[in-house]
């Protein structure tokens, strides 16, 4: 018999309606599941003994093996490299800030088939889309986690980390739907942000379907020349149609778009850069995120290395001062636990074949 997972809202209620359950139940299932973090069925207490016998048979809780668990020594970053049962490796990763926040990172594919140069995980290309169930069991593992070790509250997510969330777009919005439900892991909608390298029908559905989330975009270069040397995508979507989608993004939502920008020495960080990254933006509600090059093995054949402090300093200061264009350097807080995005998986993947 084929079993669905307990995330699956629609197929639990129809269970539940078969098997002539009263409808309340489903809230009793869900309080359990989401809010006091029950993995075991038959740990529910709240529900007839038939029912979680039933719910056994029927339903699972959880697919991904945790492989491996790693937490820096400045205690900041946790990655979890899970196997899905189809035997793909992914990773998600937590972020504790030194506000207490916490941000968790998730994949949303395995592999990636956008094949930017720069990027450990689009090296092993597409394996397969994480279903629904993949990505939320990432979602409630880590809040189970930090709830239940650390007494912390998981309250961002971002969709950061292996994959193109656009490309897997039915999964990625209902994992974004069982992160945001208020009976559920009741995030703001907010603090759920999806980045994607620009794939502009997928950014418009975003839009509509989610004006109050966040958005994030790899922008990675200010004109399509040098963004085609790093991002293949930009063949398909070049920059000026991309701006044209973004600003109907920001007309729509009144939101302003996070533009991420990675520093690769001597590729995209030469100082008239800085200039036309600054005529893009100066008009556009946006926020610049550099991203110095995180080294991985394996880009060693490119030559890429990470752009000098300096250097990401100097931008920053042409963005605000000459063009009042916002920007962060975020701090790559996992160097201990293996550098870059999708680095883990790759090593596995590479490993096994
Ligand atoms: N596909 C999505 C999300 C995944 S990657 C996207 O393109 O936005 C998340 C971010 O990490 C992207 O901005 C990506 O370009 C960046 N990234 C990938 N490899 C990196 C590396 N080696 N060093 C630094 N940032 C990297």
């Amino acid at each position: 018999m084929q079993k669905y997972s307990i995330h699956n809202e629609e197929k639990v209620k129809e269970f539940l309606k078969e098997n002539k359950f009263p409808p309340f139940r489903y809230n009793q299932i869900e309080n359990a599941i989401y809010k006091n973090f029950v993995t075991d069925f038959n740990e529910i207490q709240t529900i007839p003994k038939d029912l979680r016998e039933k719910l056994d048979e029927n339903f699972f809780y959880s697919t991904l093996i945790i492989d491996t668990q790693k937490t820096s020594a400045n205690w900041q970053t946790t990655k979890t490299l899970y196997k899905t049962e189809t035997g793909e490796y992914i990773e998600s990763v937590i972020m504790r800030h030194k506000t207490g926040r916490v941000t968790l990172c998730v994949s949303c594919q395995a592999g990636c088939p956008m094949a930017c140069s720069f990027c450990a995980t689009g090296k092993l290309g597409l394996l397969k889309n994480l279903e629904t169930y993949e990505i939320v069991e990432q979602i409630i593992n880590a809040a189970k986690m930090l709830h239940e070790e650390e007494g912390n509250t998981l309250r961002n997510i971002v969709y950061m980390w292996m994959g193109e969330p656009m490309l897997n777009y039915d999964n990625v919005k209902e994992s974004i739907i069982v992160a945001t439900t208020q009976k559920k892991l009741d995030l703001s909608n907010r603090r759920v942000t999806v980045s994607t390298c620009g794939i502009i029908p997928w950014i418009d559905k975003f839009r509509d379907d989610f004006p109050q989330n966040s958005l994030a975009v790899s922008l990675h270069a200010p004109n399509d020349e040098v963004r085609k040397s790093i991002m293949p995508v930009d063949h398909t979507y070049p920059l000026a149609d991309l701006m044209k989608s973004l600003d109907e993004y920001t007309d729509k939502t009144n939101k302003r778009i996070f533009y991420e920008y990675i520093m690769i020495n001597g590729v995209n960080d030469h100082p008239k850069l800085a200039d036309e990254l600054g005529k893009l933006l100066q008009w556009r509600l946006a926020h610049v995120n550099f991203i110095p090059y995180n080294a991985w093995e394996g880009t060693n054949s490119d030559g890429y290395t990470t752009t000098p402090k300096i250097i990401i300093d100097r931008f920053q200061k042409t963005l605000l001062e000459k063009y009042n264009v916002v920007s962060t350097v975020r701090m790559t807080m996992w160097d201990d636990i293996d550098a870059a995005c999708g680095q883990l998986a790759n090593k596995k993947e590479g490993s096994e074949k």
